[in-house]
């Protein structure tokens, strides 16, 4: 067997690579080793969750945002996009229909908006767990806010918090991310994690100044941080930023992170993003059966989709919640998977409940 095969090989029977092994693995893949990336990650995939695959509905409630990202749509600085705001009462709306069509996770997605205080974000929190107690888990995407914030959100019953940690490469974070600090999004991530939310980070492929080196550390970080998900999704180019003119991450190129991400972090949840959907018609199902588990429908008002605009060209803008949910389910039944409308907690999750219950 060549070096490259016995890469491919130690991570799928070890979960476990070296960065040098995996830089080393990504300059010399072929559309061969890909295959069999895919096909270990898939196996993983079923020996850690079966043939289910998790629906969360996505409620993208707010596009204003504090940040200037130089890669994102929504960033503060693009005077072109309409902004909106949903009241407490329409995002409630949208988790009542989100609950009528079977959804048992709902994300509240947004930019860094202050205008949602703690005490109003956590009036709403705890008013969506009393209303569809005891099924139903909410999930954060809300950005950086200060520790004592993230714990006063647990404490009214938040469970999960996105935040992706977009790059491990602390030269190329301060280049995209102008008013923010490397150091601060880990300290986030790291006190997320401490107050006891299952906690999804990720990053983009593709983006620009992105090195093979830069990705396998974006996996390194990953499995030293154990989250319970991970969102990985190529960086797609909006024209209003100053990215705009840059190449995107190619859908190989990041269906190779997610069948990694599958080996090295094998216990986590991992999403079929919709960036993956955006850059061609099947991309989700091509991540499902290179180990990805979840897929997040977006339960979002069809009268503001389509200003929740981080790219270009984003999938489903003239649908309602009600044809995602659907077309969602097809698509995963097509590719010989099964819906799991369940709350899907991470398996780290679940051991560590379980664990626990003998201390
Ligand atoms: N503000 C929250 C945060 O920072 O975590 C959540 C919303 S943020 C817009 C959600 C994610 O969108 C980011 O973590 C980023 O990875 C992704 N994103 C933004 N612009 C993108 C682009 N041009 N291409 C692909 N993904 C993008």
């Amino acid at each position: 067997m060549n070096k490259k095969h016995n890469l491919l090989e130690k991570v799928y029977q070890t979960n476990d690579l070296t960065k040098e092994e995996i830089t080393d693995l990504l300059e010399t893949i072929t559309s061969e080793d890909r295959e069999i990336l895919y096909s270990n990650a898939l196996k993983t995939k079923q020996t850690y969750y079966g043939n289910k695959v998790y629906l969360r509905g996505l409620i993208e409630f707010s596009n204003i945002c504090r940040q200037d990202c130089l890669y994102c749509g929504i960033r503060a600085s693009n005077a072109k996009v309409e902004r909106y705001r949903l009241t407490p009462g329409e995002i409630l709306a949208c988790c009542d229909k989100g609950y009528e069509l079977g959804y048992r996770t709902f994300v509240l997605q947004s930019g860094e908006d202050l205008w949602y205080t703690e005490e109003l974000l956590g009036a709403l929190i705890h008013e969506i767990k009393r209303r569809y107690y005891p099924e139903v888990a909410v999930t954060l995407s809300i950005g950086e806010r200060r520790a004592e914030t993230y714990q006063s959100l647990f404490a009214s019953g938040a469970d999960r918090f996105l935040m992706r940690h977009e790059t491990a490469s602390k030269k190329l974070y301060e280049t995209l991310h102008p008013t923010m600090r490397f150091e601060d999004r880990r300290a986030c991530l790291n006190a997320l994690k401490e107050i006891g939310y299952q906690v999804g980070a990720g990053f983009m492929v593709g983006l620009p100044g992105q090195t093979l080196a830069d990705l396998a550390e974006d996996l390194c970080y990953l499995k030293e941080l154990h989250p319970d998900m991970i969102g990985i999704g190529p960086f797609i180019p909006h024209s209003e930023t100053p990215l705009g003119a840059e190449k995107g991450g190619t859908i190989e190129d990041t269906l190779v992170m997610v069948a990694l991400a599958r080996l090295l972090i094998p216990d986590s949840l991992i999403p079929a993003t919709t960036a993956l959907g955006t850059l061609h018609p099947q991309g989700r199902e091509m991540a499902l059966k290179a180990g990805a588990n979840v897929v997040m429908p977006i339960i979002t008002p069809t009268s503001v989709r389509k200003q929740y605009a981080l790219y270009e060209n984003k999938i489903c803008g003239d649908d309602h919640p009600e044809d995602c949910r659907y077309c969602i389910e097809r698509r995963i039944q097509s590719v010989g998977f099964e819906v799991d409308l369940g709350r899907g907690d991470s398996q780290q999750f679940i051991s560590w409940g379980t664990d626990t219950e003998f201390l």
